[in-house]
């Protein structure tokens, strides 16, 4: 594992610093609905003319290709310049869906819509929960029946975020009567305006409509739109599920650090030894999870379940921090930037992605070899 920059690498952090200080938005994102969409795909269209949209994704396919040293570089200048989330709603569509059409669609597919997603021009959201099927996923029952060159798609997907204003969906259906579990899946391309598709949002506990229900009522889906094969949606939702669990979340378990830093320079004046204790506790912790995004992220070959331990981290950190700064800063939090706002969203961290305790099943049975949970 190499963690001493390169002179090359030394030019690329002052390059992206550059770029940054010259062009991070100076407003905050609006937090949902047409604002925040146009928010989110500006900043994505100037990433892109400046050259920094899809850094992940292979050059041939009109990213840059760069290595995870320099990924790392990228997001903690990122962090740094305080950029606009990365969990905005242009998420899905540069961190798994553009990916997975590279890794498994068709060259029409990927033709159509690979620099849309990279020019901020097209929003996806992901249709894989329904009620009943989060956890166990495989177990969803949202139908798709083969009618000529079309599927028609009959069902139920719940929290899917910013499908409200989202083009496109990552759609996971059942597309082979009868079948049972992961078999007879297929992971579908589904435009959002096609006819029969009602989409109901949901405000959550802070107040805010992030995600979705979704109601399919005989929608006709090409079938050039099946990502993979018909039947085989599995593979490919895993697939998705493997690069949203990994590189997307680099920015995320940086932005903790910051947080931190910044919640020990708001707590200064009124810290007393508990707090004192309480904050350093968070800035070890923080580093901890800076050094298994690094060592994770730098390690060669990769373990394909780290992504699972990394959430898990990320996600309970996240609520500590936050439920640490409202204890701390008490009233001053409502007035002191985001705090109460990202706390009650902090709730959310331990089930968004996978639960905290799927992702513990995944360590024990994957990573650790303990004996598997019954399964249904
Ligand atoms: C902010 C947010 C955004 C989301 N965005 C999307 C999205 O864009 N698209 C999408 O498709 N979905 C999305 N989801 C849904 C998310 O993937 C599911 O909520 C999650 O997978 C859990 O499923 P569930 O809600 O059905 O809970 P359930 O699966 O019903 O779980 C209920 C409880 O039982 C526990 N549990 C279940 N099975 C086991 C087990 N085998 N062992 C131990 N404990 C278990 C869970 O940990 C949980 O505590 C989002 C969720 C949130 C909170």
């Amino acid at each position: 594992m190499q963690l001493d920059p390169t002179a090359d690498d030394l030019i690329f952090r002052e390059s992206a610093r550059v770029w940054l200080a010259e062009n991070v938005p100076a407003s905050d994102a609006p937090h949902e609905g047409q604002p925040a969409r146009k928010y989110a795909t500006d900043w994505v269209a100037r990433c892109h003319s400046g050259g920094w949209s899809g850094l992940a994704w292979p050059e041939a396919h009109g990213g840059r290709g760069l290595s995870a040293a320099r990924l790392i570089i990228w997001y903690e200048e990122y962090v740094r310049a305080r950029a606009p989330s990365a969990l905005d709603c242009t998420f899905v569509a540069l961190n798994h869906a553009g990916p997975t059409l590279i890794a498994c669609g068709t060259d029409e597919q990927k033709a159509f819509h690979l620099s849309r997603i990279l020019e901020g021009r097209s929003i996806w959201c992901q249709g894989f929960s329904e009620p009943g099927s989060g956890s166990d996923l495989a177990s969803l029952a949202t139908v798709g029946k083969v009618d000529g060159e079309h599927l028609v798609v009959n069902g139920q997907k719940i929290w899917s975020s910013y499908a409200d204003i989202a083009d496109y969906q990552e759609l996971l259906i059942r597309t082979e009567q009868g079948s049972q579990r992961h078999r007879g899946l297929s992971w579908v391309i589904c435009d959002m305006s096609l006819p029969g598709i009602t989409v109901r949002p949901i405000r959550n506990m802070a107040g805010v409509s992030h995600f979705a229900e979704i109601f399919y009522d005989d929608v006709r889906i090409p079938l050039s739109d099946v990502v993979g094969k018909v039947n085989d949606g599995w593979n490919v939702a895993m697939t998705t599920l493997g690069f949203e669990r990994r590189t997307a979340a680099i920015a995320l378990q940086l932005e903790l650090s910051v947080k931190v830093e910044d919640l020990i320079t708001l707590a200064e004046p009124a810290t007393g030894t508990a707090t004192a204790h309480l904050l350093a506790d968070l800035r070890a912790e923080a580093a901890a999870l800076r050094a298994m995004t690094y060592r994770t992220l730098l390690r060669e070959p990769e373990t394909p379940f780290d992504g699972s331990m990394m959430r898990l981290v990320f996600a309970e950190l996240s609520q500590k921090i936050h439920r640490a700064a409202i204890d701390i800063l008490g009233p001053e939090a409502l007035v002191a930037g985001r705090w109460t706002h990202d706390y009650m969203e902090s709730y959310s961290e331990t089930i968004a992605g996978g639960t905290a305790e799927i992702q513990r099943n995944i360590i024990a049975e994957r990573i650790l070899g303990l004996p598997r949970e019954a399964r249904p």
